[in-house]
């Protein structure tokens, strides 16, 4: 069987493949065709002699993702793939054509250990982390599939299956290839890391990723109510990754987004909005709004579009920056909190 080697650093690619190349410069050569031309067939490599194009095909392949299945949405026209990983693993990845750009979201592990209660990821429990070349691929995939609709700028989002941050190492090296001006070239200016505050890899994330932004999942003020949506508050609690987010605002050149999925009568008071302003004070910041999309099963419900509103309009009065998610693919379920949808989900209570 041919070993697939899309995805790969050149670090990686020249331990694979070294000892068939005759010339230093080889190496590159492929490099390019495949992360800067996104081209995968080895045939097509036209600047390599044909014997070593033999030589590469006889062992070894580009081949993207395995797809199972790809919805696209009658609505918004995001398209959702599901795709399978070597080991039989399943992953989603959405592709989110919009006015002035294209968002990619990509996923970063198979589940997620995490289990916040809006979110059907997190329901499916965790498999397994993506290696650093598994993220790529997903990308190239991606790209690849889509590569008549690539004529606007490209946004990435690590906001799919899993929490970035808990996988570190390999999102870190992904997007140092994926950033990679010799290849696929994707500033990391355009690239968002969303998390639910995992605080040692939050302060590597914020030391060692400075141009990549950052969203910070927070979704409620308060410790308890935080706790009974995301247990993660009480090992990683939202004070102490507050205290990082100010220490850290200072120096970056963006400003933190904070997301806030609104969820009937949990979090949209005008209490917790005045909360929220307060413990961020000194954190220059936009806010972003997710109007919750419901699951079957879940006993949280989204809170009204007017209520939204409101809300929104109590930050706008203090000058903060604040938008209203326009959830894309709700029809095929790509929207944020749906990847992986189970259809057998359990009553799921908000204490
Ligand atoms: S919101 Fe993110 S961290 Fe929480 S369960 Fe879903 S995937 Fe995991």
């Amino acid at each position: 069987m041919k070993k697939n080697l899309l995805g790969m650093d050149f670090q990686e690619l020249g331990e694979n493949i070294g000892n068939i190349l005759t010339k230093n410069y080889q190496l590159k050569q492929i490099y390019h065709w495949i992360y800067k031309k996104k081209v995968l067939e080895i045939d097509k490599f036209t600047n390599i002699s044909k014997n070593l194009r033999e030589k590469l095909s006889e062992n070894f392949s580009f081949s993207p993702l395995k797809i199972i299945e790809e919805k696209i949405s009658r609505e918004d026209q995001s398209r959702k793939y599901l795709f399978e990983l070597e080991d039989g693993e399943r992953i989603e990845a959405v592709f989110i054509p919009q006015r002035d750009r294209t968002s990619i979201c990509l996923s970063s592990q198979v589940g997620c250990k995490f289990g916040c209660k809006f979110c059907l990821t997190g329901l499916m429990g965790f498999r397994r982390n993506l290696k650093y070349r598994e993220i790529v691929a997903q990308l190239l995939s991606v790209l690849h599939i889509n590569r008549e609709r690539l004529d606007k700028r490209i946004n990435l989002v690590f906001m799919g299956m899993g929490e970035p941050l808990d996988n570190y190492e390999n999102v870190k090296r992904a997007i140092k290839l994926i950033t990679d001006p010799d290849g696929i070239s994707i500033s990391p200016k355009r690239i968002t890391v969303s998390t639910i505050g995992i605080t040692n890899y939050l302060e590597r994330f914020l030391n060692e990723m400075k141009d990549v932004k950052l969203a910070f999942s927070m979704n409620s003020p308060f410790s308890g109510v935080r706790k009974e949506l995301m247990p993660v508050e009480k090992k990683f609690p939202l004070k102490k990754n507050l205290e990082l987010l100010r220490k850290y605002s200072k120096k970056l050149k963006y400003r933190i987004t904070f997301e806030y999925i609104m969820l009937k009568g949990v979090n949209d008071s005008l209490k917790d909005a005045s909360e929220f302003l307060k413990i961020t004070r000194g954190i220059p910041k936009k806010i972003n709004l997710i109007p919750f999309n419901y699951f079957e099963g879940s006993e949280l419900q989204p809170t009204e579009m007017e209520k939204i509103e409101e809300f929104a309009e109590y930050f706008r009065d203090h000058r903060i920056v604040v938008t209203i998610r326009d959830s894309k693919g709700k029809d095929i379920k790509a929207s944020c909190g749906n990847l992986f949808a189970k259809t057998d989900i359990k009553k799921i209570k908000l204490k």
